[in-house]
């Protein structure tokens, strides 16, 4: 299949990075070329941040006919892994986006890098710097105050080059010196004051195993790395615009023509009731409060994937809080509002009851299943019809029922008509009750004249109920989600950590729920919509003999007059 063909064609928002690509085709710039890169540190698994920046990124590339790489930043051998960089491929991929043969690591590098910092030192412009982490950010100055030379700056370019041998050969321990490119201690751009290129690290690598005891600075790899694969628009968040002069110098050290790669920043994601770094959401992770990293309530693409997000929800909602120069925070309702409305679409409709309460049909045939027809999507003409069962006793949701019922309560209760979707009116004629007076069951009669759910005789009734057969169901666990944390900014507070806001109602496992039996058939991920709860997926922890759902997000009650849900 071609690359253009596996990609899923997204509709993008002009936005004001599109405005500067435009403005540089039509200057001429790069030939018109548009290429850019998406660069995970493989040392977490993506979230819903990371998914904006894809979309952008092949967004962008796509609406002007260029290309994407995907670059892995692979230069902190400490924190990384191979089982991270499966996980982002899979989630570029199940998000839409392909980056052909174009898969890269900041390590396919290392050998062209360190002739970089060679060459560096060669002209001067390198030097080996004895003095431990503390003492050298402690020359730094303040942004108002010039930083201290180091004693070791002016060293002849032969010790440097000795030195640097001796690094990469591993004849120092960590810690001992690193490499500083000499730019200029007075910058009043921090970043420009002799920013360290090389540290010793003697961990080994996850692709290139023990061969180097030295690794590249992230600031001092990424520019290059977009310089040699011939990137035109370098995107990236807000924080790294202090680092673009040092960014620019670099590629003035390595350019030979026209050519030069350009960052361009733009806002993060913040999402409210949402922690994004992967530093916590790791925590999160490795200190058990969730599953994993695909737990449902993760805002992970691989969390929200299982939850039973959509990729044409998440590109949606990427797309429509559009792409900004300024730090602000989405309400995490938008990406709800987005699955929601995907889901609408294309989900296939079933009944199913969470919490069962018993209704006897007393006037309905003993042991008589009865086929009736129910849609299989209002939305979507051509999904079809499928046969529900229906027989004497049925399941109905306990709250679908009061015994004294107050004004704007519009559904059964004693002496009540309302009409089961798809199949009858009934009329509640008993209640039944236990020693302690709890409700067990209800006794029922219905109307065969109203088969369908049709009203016989223009007669109206005020509520319609789903509900399941006791006796033709598949039994299954629901698992209910809540926000993982009960604060707007979790991660906003001062001296208060984070999973203090942890929110202790964020999973409610429903173990006794009755599904119709259409949902055998299912296959992990498959997406419904429970009729009035809200949409669900299968869920992979599911065996045949036991199905398990995740609700992906609630519904709002359209059916019934009042708004109950
Ligand atoms: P985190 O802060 O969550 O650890 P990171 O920036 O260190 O994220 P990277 O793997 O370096 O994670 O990110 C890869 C790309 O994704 C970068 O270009 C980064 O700018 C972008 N990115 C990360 N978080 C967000 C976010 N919240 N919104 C938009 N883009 C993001
Ligand atoms: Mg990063």
């Amino acid at each position: 299949m071609s690359e253009k063909n596996q990609e899923t064609e997204v509709a993008v928002k002009k936005n004001f990075i599109h405005q500067i690509i435009e403005d540089e085709i039509k200057e001429g710039k790069n030939n018109g070329r548009v290429h850019t890169r998406f660069p995970p540190e493989p040392n977490g698994y993506l979230h819903i941040g990371h998914a904006k920046s894809i979309c952008l990124n092949f967004g962008t590339a796509q609406k002007y006919g260029g290309l994407t790489n995907l670059r892995f930043d692979d230069t902190n051998p400490s924190k990384e892994e191979t089982e991270y960089v499966d996980s982002i491929k899979d989630d570029i991929r199940w998000l839409g986006f392909d980056w052909g043969d174009r898969e890269y690591y900041a390590s396919d590098y290392f050998n062209k890098l360190f002739d970089f910092a060679v060459k560096l030192i060669n002209e001067g412009k390198a030097y080996i710097d004895d003095q431990d982490a503390e003492t050298i950010s402690s020359q730094k100055g303040t942004p108002t105050r010039p930083g201290t030379e180091s004693p070791y700056r002016n060293r002849s370019v032969q010790e440097n080059l000795d030195l640097f041998m001796k690094m990469k050969d591993g004849g120092f321990n960590e810690g001992d010196c690193v490499l500083r490119a000499k730019i200029d201690m007075d910058s009043p751009n921090m970043h420009m004051r002799d920013p360290i290129l090389y540290r010793i690290m003697k961990t080994p690598h996850h692709r290139t195993g023990d061969k180097w005891y030295i690794y590249p600075m992230y600031d001092f790899a990424h520019g290059q790395c977009d310089y040699w694969e011939g990137i035109t628009n370098s995107i990236c968040t807000l924080e790294f615009e202090v680092h673009r002069p040092l960014y620019d110098w670099f590629i003035d050290q390595l350019k030979s023509d026209d050519y030069r790669p350009r960052q361009i920043e733009f806002a993060r994601l913040n999402l409210s009731y949402t922690v994004m770094s992967k530093r916590k959401l790791l925590e999160l992770v490795k200190d058990k409060h969730v599953k994993g990293w695909d737990d449902p309530r993760m805002p992970t693409i691989s969390g929200l994937r299982r939850r039973g997000y959509t990729p044409a929800s998440i590109r949606n909602f990427s797309d429509r809080i559009g792409v900004t120069k300024v730090d602000g925070m989405i309400d995490v309702a938008l990406l709800e509002h987005s699955v929601r409305e995907d889901l609408n679409k294309t989900a296939q409709r079933i009944m199913g009851v969470l919490d069962p309460l018993k209704v006897v049909i007393t006037n309905y045939p003993e042991g008589q299943v009865e086929q009736l027809e129910a849609v299989n999507n209002p939305e979507d003409p051509e999904a079809g019809t499928r046969m529900v069962p229906f027989t004497r006793e049925i399941y109905i949701e306990r709250d679908d029922f009061m015994e004294n019922p107050p004004n704007k309560f519009f559904r059964l209760a004693p002496g009540r008509e309302v009409r089961l979707r798809y199949a009858y009116f009934i009329t509640c004629t008993d209640v039944i009750k236990d020693a302690d007076g709890n409700i067990t069951e209800l006794h029922c009669t219905y109307d065969p004249a109203s088969k369908g759910g049709n009203s016989p005789d223009g007669r109206k009734v005020k509520a319609t109920l789903h509900w399941v057969s006791v006796t033709e169901n598949v039994k299954a666990e629901v698992r209910l989600y809540d926000r993982l944390f009960s604060d707007e900014t979790p991660d906003g507070h001062k001296d208060v950590d984070f999973k203090e806001f942890m929110n202790p109602g964020s999973l409610q496992v429903l173990s006794e729920c009755y599904i119709e039996p259409f949902v055998k058939q299912s296959k992990p991920f498959d997406h419904f919509q429970f009729e009035r709860l809200g949409y669900f997926n299968l869920d992979p922890d599911s065996t045949p003999g036991k199905l398990v759902f995740n609700r992906t997000v609630q519904l709002r009650d359209t059916w019934s007059k009042e708004q109950n849900k």
